[in-house]
């Protein structure tokens, strides 16, 4: 996938995995991604860069990805609480 950068926190993204495993897919346009940066959600456009997406446009998808997309935003969540952890410990340690 070409090289992209979250609107909402600057992260340059240039890989994406999906709920399908296979290791081939790719976005289309008009899928939806959470970044593991900040756990904001967007959608890929037609040129598959990141754009923002609405509240309207979250509210419209499948309940079952935006249950999905919730976890995947907790995942990034639990991911930044544990690098800031282990960042804490660096300084900390003797
Ligand atoms: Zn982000």
């Amino acid at each position: 996938m070409p090289e992209s950068v979250c609107p909402y926190c600057g992260t340059t993204i240039n890989a994406a995995t999906n709920f399908s495993g296979s290791p081939d897919a790719r976005p289309d346009p008009g899928d939806v991604t959470t970044c593991m940066s900040c756990g904001k959600h967007s959608s890929f456009d037609a040129d598959l860069k990141l754009v923002p997406i609405s509240e309207e446009e979250m509210a419209s998808l499948p309940p079952e990805l935006q249950r999905a997309l919730a976890l995947a935003a907790i995942f990034s969540s639990i991911t930044t609480a544990l690098k800031t952890l282990q960042s804490i410990k660096k300084v900390t340690a003797p």
